[in-house]
């Protein structure tokens, strides 16, 4: 039914398309981490998430204390995914899994 637009694609489904970092890392997806607090923005090595927590990894509903000193804030990551033009938070609401 036509081409999907994967601006579309609700962010659930990339959730199952890259449920770890092994995933992202694979297909080279831009990830950063984001500081609601301070603002700030870190792009996410991936193969070194890979390497020190392990490829099973996963940054979904996931919140990491930001690295700004001086910050309390808590990061959360956001993935830019093919044929997409901007930063989605890995954030999916598990009511809404299908399946
Ligand atoms: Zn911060």
């Amino acid at each position: 039914m036509g081409t999907k637009n994967p601006e579309r694609i609700p962010v659930a489904a990339w959730r199952v398309k890259y449920p770890t970092v092994a995933e992202l890392a694979r297909d080279r997806v831009d990830v950063i981490s984001s500081c609601p607090s301070c603002g700030l923005n870190m792009a996410v090595d991936l193969a070194l998430v890979a390497r020190i927590s392990g490829a099973s990894t996963s940054f979904w509903n996931r919140k990491a204390p930001c690295r700004r000193i001086g910050c309390s804030g808590h990061v959360e990551f956001r993935a830019k995914f093919r044929g997409t033009h901007i930063y989605q938070a890995l954030s999916a609401d598990d009511r809404e899994r299908e399946g």
